[in-house]
């Protein structure tokens, strides 16, 4: 059966961005993240981080940190909340660095949601894509997938750049575990925000 699933973008969203997050012990989650992630959970939702880390092509950061840091986060949802992400997807290029010049898989290109779609059966019609940024509601467009901008990290700065491109998310939400509550509602046959 093809399981409904929530792509999540990582910094901003799940966890606090410091730009270039390479250290596992600096990682802090966004309060009611953990709770979120475990509602989502419990209603049957597929968990999968899709995110863009350049920093690995810009030389600032290696792979080798990103899955540390993807594994405290982990750590940290399991010890706080009982609940992990399925699975950490990411994106270590991007075009104007290294040698793999311009990629499919760089949000606002649709590629790690392809690849997940590879490795999972997912019910692309009952599934959200939940980020802080213009980049993140672009490829949930650009996939057919209904977007969610939460307020934290930059998305109450994004909204505005996404108003002008006519390009607004489906819905907006405080926080992640807004959001959460927000998917619930809807699941359960609500209609509004
Ligand atoms: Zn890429």
């Amino acid at each position: 059966m093809p399981q409904p699933t929530i792509f999540l973008d990582r910094d901003g969203t799940i966890n606090f961005d410091p730009g270039y997050l390479n250290n596992p012990d600096a990682v802090r989650l966004i309060e009611g993240a953990g709770a979120a992630l475990k509602l989502l959970k419990d209603a049957g939702y597929l968990l999968l981080v899709i995110s863009n880390q350049s920093g690995i092509a810009r030389g600032l950061i290696t792979d080798e940190q990103v899955g540390r840091v993807n594994s405290r986060i982990n750590e940290l949802l399991e010890q706080f909340s009982s609940v992990t992400i399925d699975h950490f997807f990411y994106c270590p290029h991007h075009e104007l660095f290294g040698n793999e010049g311009e990629c499919d898989c760089r949000k606002p290109g649709t590629g790690m949601i392809e690849q997940a779609r590879t490795r999972y059966e997912i019910d692309i019609k009952n599934s959200f894509l939940i980020g802080d940024s213009v980049a993140d509601v672009l490829a949930g467009h650009n996939a057919g997938i209904n977007t969610i901008l939460v307020g934290t990290g930059n998305g109450s700065e994004h909204i505005s750049v996404l108003q002008d491109k006519n390009k607004l998310p489906n819905f907006a939400c405080l926080n992640l575990y807004e959001s959460a509550k927000l998917i619930l509602k809807i699941k359960s046959g609500a209609s509004a925000c």
